[in-house]
């Protein structure tokens, strides 16, 4: 059997999401620049994808613009907000994604005179409400709060509505990565006060090389990229055509299915909970388990041992595809920022399982198996 419980890594590709970007990578190759017919095609295939997108957050299409990755939406928000909306105070957390966290280490050196703040977590990953108005409060400088909707590593979630309103009363930019929830929690951008979020197709069953940025009317940037003026200027370079069009289907797609897939992948979540609790007692979580945490993500803590120290590898060799840290450190055993931040005890390690929709309660018991046979 082969398990792939990776999908907060990334997701395999849906198949309704291939056969529209089959389809527009075998018939419509023009480029969206051009005026003739075949770049007015691709141009409209652009522009519904937009609206796709800016419909199913509620948002304005000209608040949307699709970039190469989340990473790169995260960069332009930080930066940009920097440069352009005289934002010269940040305040973030230390379980940020590397692409945020990075961004502010390099403001950090290159533009000494931008306060950095960074907010305590708790055991669990947990941001208080209270300290963030505190901060907000301490200052009137033009503050940034960069603050992910839900953790990547351990789950745990922001009360994205709290943060926005704390945010909007004090007068600051909010700027949320929204990677592993967009498609999977309602997210109303009408309703819910928010300068910049970011999204990436290949976490929600599309393809990888896309991204989205929205950018709320009242903060119009200037670009990061300069060129040939794609993107209303934002963001130049040729569109990535087959990508938008794979990202606005797989958005559509999701959202429609997002609750029957919570339920799912809950029921899939409790299982492994429940039989872990019968075979194998010594296992611990960490983030929240109870509210504010993402079903899909399942972070596991064993004792370290002699027998546990090659995990990750003797997951693999049974067929099992799971994850040491976060995305980006997949497979490799290096220690965690975000599992630091929360102070994570170290004589034991952690496993990242996340599941989707396609996953099985069989899948789940055979690698609860695996895993006490490799313990024992
Ligand atoms: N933010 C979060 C929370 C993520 O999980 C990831 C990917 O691991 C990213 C940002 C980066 O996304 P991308 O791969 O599109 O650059």
């Amino acid at each position: 059997m082969r398990v792939y419980f990776d999908n907060a890594a990334t997701t395999p590709l849906n198949a309704s999401v291939i056969q529209a970007m089959h389809d527009v990578m075998t018939l419509e190759y023009g480029n969206p620049s051009s005026i003739h017919s075949k770049g007015r095609t691709a141009r409209t295939l652009v522009e519904d994808a937009r609206k796709t997108v800016a419909n199913i957050l509620s948002a304005s299409t000209g608040e949307i613009f699709f970039t190469s990755c989340a990473t790169e939406s995260n960069n332009m928000a930080i930066m940009c907000s920097i440069r352009d909306l005289g934002v010269n105070r940040i305040i973030s957390s230390p379980t940020e994604h590397p692409c945020v966290l990075n961004t502010l280490k390099s403001v950090a050196i290159q533009d000494p005179q931008v306060e950095i703040l960074w907010l305590d977590v708790d055991s669990k990953g947990n941001i208080s409400a209270d300290q963030l108005t505190q901060y907000l409060e301490a200052s009137d400088r033009k503050t940034l709060v960069s603050l992910m909707h839900g953790n990547n590593e351990i789950g745990t979630m922001i009360d994205i509505e709290e943060v926005s309103k704390i945010c909007k009363s004090h007068n600051a930019l909010f700027h949320c990565d929204t990677v592993q929830t967009i498609g999977k929690f309602p997210i109303d951008l009408s309703k819910t006060y928010v300068s910049f979020l970011s999204g990436s197709g290949h976490k929600i069953y599309g393809p990888k090389g896309i991204g989205i940025i929205y950018i709320n009317n009242d903060n119009m940037i200037k670009p990061l990229i300069n060129g040939g003026g794609q993107e209303r200027t934002l963001r130049s370079g040729t569109e990535n055509i087959y990508g938008i069009v794979g990202f606005a289907k797989s958005l559509e797609v999701l959202s429609m299915q997002k609750e029957d897939h919570h339920n799912d992948i809950l029921k899939l979540r409790n299982h492994f909970k429940d039989q872990a609790a019968i075979k194998i007692p010594q296992l611990q979580y960490n983030g929240n388990q109870e509210e504010l945490f993402l079903p899909h993500i399942l972070s596991v803590t064993i004792p370290k041992t002699m027998k546990t120290d090659l995990i990750m590898f003797n997951l693999d060799i049974n067929g099992i595809c799971a994850s040491a840290g976060s995305a980006c450190s997949s497979g490799s055993e290096r220690d965690s920022h975000v599992l630091e931040a929360i102070k994570s005890p170290l004589d034991r390690k952690t496993i990242r399982f996340s599941f989707s929709h396609l996953n099985t309660t069989e899948e789940i018991d055979f690698t609860i198996d695996k895993l006490m046979e490799i313990m024992e």
